[in-house]
């Protein structure tokens, strides 16, 4: 009877899978890999499974863009109840683990350290929200200071000019009277400022 396998068993095909084999290996090896630095050495992580970022899983590869990016990824809707109780099991266990960590960390450190510990989180906010919040943040802030600038150069203008009439003032001169509107100067850059 013949075997029907003949053909997949012969030297010829075995060496045409070989051969493909050996290409789709080599095409891997040479593609573009991970290029994080590593903790193990400080060398790039040259892992070959790669995320549209170009980095790796472990190096950021998953991490997801836009809003709400740092915020923990649950599986899709028609995922099933099951992924998600997969993934509230692992977000538990990865709680848990941390806090063994981080309560073994604690136990290991001397007063001072623990001083510092405690320390550093004191002047850092940890929550950086969606850029969009954040970005509207950095704005407030440098309206605040373009505000804050605008303030005291008029508080320095008005205050050369009180100076200004306190020596005329002392020259005899008729004084001003308190609403005399005489004009402030202001600098270009503050005048920018205040109408853009
Ligand atoms: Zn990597």
């Amino acid at each position: 009877m013949d075997n029907p396998y003949t053909f997949q068993r012969s030297p010829a095909w075995r060496k045409t899978c070989s051969d493909r084999m050996k290409k789709i290996n080599a095409e891997r090896l040479a593609g573009p890999r991970c290029g994080a630095r590593r903790k193990r050495d400080g060398e790039p992580c040259q892992q070959l499974v790669l995320y549209p970022n170009g980095r790796c899983k472990f190096h950021g590869g998953k991490t997801p863009k836009g809003k709400d990016w740092h915020k923990i990824q649950l599986p899709a809707a028609d995922a099933g109840a099951d992924a998600l109780a997969r993934k509230e099991r692992m977000i538990v266990q990865r709680q848990k683990k941390r806090a063994a960590t981080r309560a073994a960390k604690l136990t290991a450190m001397t007063p001072e350290q623990r001083a510092a510990y405690d320390n550093q989180f004191a002047k850092r906010v940890m929550n950086p929200g969606p850029a969009t919040r954040r970005a509207s943040i950095r704005k407030q802030r440098a309206d605040a200071k373009a505000f804050r600038e605008i303030v005291l150069a008029t508080e320095a203008a008005f205050e050369a000019r009180n100076h200004a009439q306190a020596d005329r003032g002392a020259e005899s001169q008729p004084a001003a009277s308190p609403g005399d509107p005489s004009p402030i100067s202001f600098s270009p850059e503050t005048l920018r400022k205040l109408f853009p």
